[in-house]
């Protein structure tokens, strides 16, 4: 069964000759544990997408499951997990605080989780993750009596991807969330993420706005495009794991990025010309 299945969702924002079509006839389908990327131009309903599947807003039409049940009852179950552009700590709460708080919140979501586990056959027995281990793992060892404000950007990115692997989600949506950092940072938190995700397993949406950034990290590339929002293209990156920096400089990955370049730019086309 498929972790997260779209079938023709749309979503129009506004009325009357105002309405924008954020989403039209969207289908998407992915497997447990992929790394699957959302890549289009400004406007093309990428966050969209990704607060429709995370229960944060309804679409119009269609229909939208996480293992087989709503965004609401999965986030409910805590089978969801949400990074945002911005790292969104507690100012008031040190890092280990920040990262513990989302289980001591919701304490039925275990009960709720099994019944979905049950329903769609993939419990798994899960126990609780030790944050301390996953914060030290993610270079914030030193940083867990500090408060939010004391950090650089990029270690409260890193705190706030700990506290969404914590949850040990079975979904994890994460909407540009490197987009503010240096690229050296942000190298260093794409392989950071790529080990996380490689040992829970878990399955990934990504939005980026980088093409490099997309062949990098996923297993498929779904190239999106605007007015309508729609999906154009799917892209399977069929490279070896792990990836780096061998690898970056090699033909086959720079004939992927290349690959992607040309649909976005002809859907942009096609969308010009409508
Ligand atoms: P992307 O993430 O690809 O940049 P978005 O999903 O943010 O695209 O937006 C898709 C379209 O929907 C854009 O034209 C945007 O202006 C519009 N839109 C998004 N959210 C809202 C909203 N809450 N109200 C009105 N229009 C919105």
């Amino acid at each position: 069964m498929p972790a997260v299945e779209l079938s023709s969702v749309g979503k129009v924002y506004g009325y009357g000759p105002s309405a924008m079509v954020a989403l039209n006839d969207v289908g998407l389908s992915i497997e447990p544990g992929r790394f699957v990327s959302l890549i289009g131009p400004s406007g093309c309903g990428k966050s969209t997408l990704l607060r429709i599947v995370a229960g944060l807003e309804a679409a119009d039409r269609g229909t939208v499951r996480v293992h087989d049940v709503s965004p609401e009852e999965a986030c409910a179950a805590k089978l969801i997990g949400f990074v945002p552009q911005s790292p969104a700590l507690l100012p008031w709460l040190p890092v280990l605080g920040n990262v513990t708080l989302p289980q001591k919140i919701n304490r039925d979501a275990p009960s709720r989780r099994e019944r979905i586990g049950q329903l769609a056959d993939h419990g798994r027995g899960k126990t609780q993750p030790d944050m301390m281990a996953l914060l030290i793992r993610a270079g914030l060892g030193d940083a867990i009596h500090k408060l939010p404000a004391q950090l650089s950007g990029g270690m409260q990115q890193r705190a706030a991807i700990v506290r969404a692997f914590g949850l040990q989600p079975d979904v994890l949506l994460m909407d540009e969330p490197f987009s503010a950092l240096d690229e050296f940072t942000r190298e260093s938190l794409q392989d950071q993420l790529l080990d996380l995700w490689d040992e829970l397993k878990t399955t990934v949406l990504f939005v980026t706005h980088s093409v490099s950034e997309a062949v990098r990290m996923s297993d498929t590339v779904v190239v999106m495009a605007p007015r309508p929002g729609r999906i154009v293209d799917l892209i399977d990156i069929d490279l070896p794991r792990p990836r780096n920096q061998r690898l970056f400089e090699e033909r086959r990955f720079h004939e992927y990025e290349d690959l992607i370049r040309d649909r976005l730019h002809s859907a942009w086309r096609s969308t010009d010309a409508a």
